[in-house]
């Protein structure tokens, strides 16, 4: 039996995801969805959240299921018994990242198998941070993502700009370093 992990950030699963996610498992037996719990970038949605939108954009992959993890991938891939590691190529940075961070975890754990499915045309300019953008500016992102998580983003935007309004209502008036000199408070 071939168990895949297929790991990333998905903050949040977007179209590009579950292309690669769909073409994985129906390559393997199994396919396990891995979520990074922390890491190292600046993100919209937290692990919980993460993990509870790739369930539901994967819902109809019978041999799919998603965990969250922290630490090495090669280290979550021996928990969870998996022999590949699956990983989307778009274009050539992409391409010499999992080159090297192959080569690294081939080193770490020569157990465990690369494989890279090359993106759909569709969707090779795609990425999590163009969808968080547009979706930031109002624009349309439902050629990108499933409408439970264009609906997720839009109430994240709203709640992000609401705590923005609160924050500058209730933040402390800074003395001005002019006062006194420009306004007729001195
Ligand atoms: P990471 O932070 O690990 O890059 P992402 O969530 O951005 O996590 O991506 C997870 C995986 O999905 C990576 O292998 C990435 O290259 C791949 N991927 C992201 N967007 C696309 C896309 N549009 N087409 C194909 N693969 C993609």
């Amino acid at each position: 039996m071939m168990r895949a992990l297929y790991p990333g950030t998905f903050d949040p699963t977007h179209n590009g995801h579950i292309d690669i996610a769909q073409r994985a498992a129906a390559i393997f037996d199994e396919l396990v969805i891995g979520v990074y719990d922390a890491p190292p970038k600046k993100l919209l949605f937290n692990t919980e959240e993460r993990v509870a939108l790739v369930r539901k954009a994967l819902a109809h992959l019978q041999n799919c299921s998603v965990v969250s993890f922290q630490g090495l991938t090669v280290e979550c891939a021996r928990r969870i018994h998996a022999q590949i590691v699956v990983r989307g190529l778009r274009n050539v940075a992409d391409f010499e990242f999992e080159y090297q961070i192959g080569l690294a975890n081939r080193q770490m754990a020569p157990d465990i198998e690369l494989c890279c499915l090359i993106s759909s045309t569709d969707y090779i300019y795609l990425s999590s941070t163009i969808v968080k953008e547009v979706a930031g500016l109002d624009g349309d992102i439902s050629a990108w993502v499933q409408p439970a998580i264009a609906e997720a983003l839009r109430a994240r935007m709203a709640q992000d700009r609401a705590n923005k309004v609160d924050g500058l209502l209730s933040a402390p008036k800074t003395v001005s370093k002019t006062r006194g000199k420009l306004t007729h408070h001195g």
